[in-house]
């Protein structure tokens, strides 16, 4: 059983046609959920209504850093609106990424506090994206509250090893690819760190080492579909089914039994979204 924490059904390039393939071949596979992440207003609003027409579909609502620069006072307020509908379980994707500065670093920030303030209002979990700008990231989720014991008292504590009750924050840091140390400061903080495809890749020496270092508590797997296929199918367009080839990565990596890597972050999966 797997969970697919992070896809785009909502992707611009997926065609209808291509859609219905698509969800006949997930549930045919081992994936039973997948969480459908927006990245701006109509790919939100998409998600949805993926949710709503898929059993095993849910929804993320947000603006991607990429496109902070369509973000005005109405947007805000639309996205509002639709984080209150039924199977939408967190705010994202939000964050910064000064790999390509599609939007302004400045324009960036502000709307990045403003969608933190804005799950920290709804009590929401958060999903994040961060690319080249990891410090600031980080400061800015402390500065918005997105630790703070207030925060934390909304969720209920989580398992860490050994069983025992650790806090939650419901911060979720979606394909990281920061090192092992912030990886661990952030799970101290309360955080739930993602690994995506490129855990598989050749030249990736950062990944496997977080994923040693990370308890499986902590851990979620995603694809990112259409995006960062992992290995052996590189080049390809990635899709839900393939999550199967970073979680048995990730077992490899941890020497534990695939079937207990993919039961356990199903688990984590359902806990962060809040799915019963
Ligand atoms: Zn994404």
């Amino acid at each position: 059983m797997l969970f697919d924490s992070h896809t785009h059904l909502n992707n611009e390039d997926m065609s209808e046609s291509y859609l219905q393939q698509l969800y006949k071949e997930i549930e045919s596979s081992d994936v039973k959920y997948v969480c459908d992440i927006g990245f701006d207003l109509g790919s939100s609003l998409k998600a949805v209504e993926h949710a709503k027409a898929l059993p095993w579909c849910y929804a993320v609502v947000g603006v991607h850093p990429h496109d902070a620069k369509t973000l005005d006072e109405d947007v805000l307020l639309m996205i509002k609106s639709l984080a209150k509908k039924d199977k939408v379980q967190a705010i994202g994707e939000i964050g910064l990424d000064y790999h390509y500065n599609l939007s302004e670093p400045d324009v960036q920030r502000y709307w990045f506090r403003r969608q933190i303030q804005l799950a920290n209002e709804l009590k929401m979990p958060i999903v994040i994206h961060s690319r080249e700008a990891d410090q600031e990231c980080m400061d800015i989720l402390k500065e918005e509250g997105a630790f703070s014991d207030e925060r934390c008292s909304w969720f209920p504590k989580r398992k860490g090893p050994d069983g025992q009750m650790v806090k939650d924050a419901r911060v979720l840091l979606h394909c990281f690819s920061g090192s092992r140390e912030m990886a661990e400061q952030y799970v101290k903080l309360g955080a739930t760190i993602s690994i995506a495809g490129p855990v598989t890749y050749k030249n990736n020496k950062k990944t496997p080492e977080v994923v040693k270092a990370i308890p499986i508590e902590f851990l979620l797997v995603e694809t990112d579909a259409p995006y960062l296929t992992p290995e052996p199918f590189r080049g390809k367009k990635n899709k839900s089914p393939l999550v199967e080839y970073t979680a048995r990565h990730v077992a490899a990596l941890k020497e534990m039994e695939y079937d207990d890597v993919a039961r356990q972050t199903c688990e984590n999966a359902k806990v962060f979204y809040g799915i019963e």
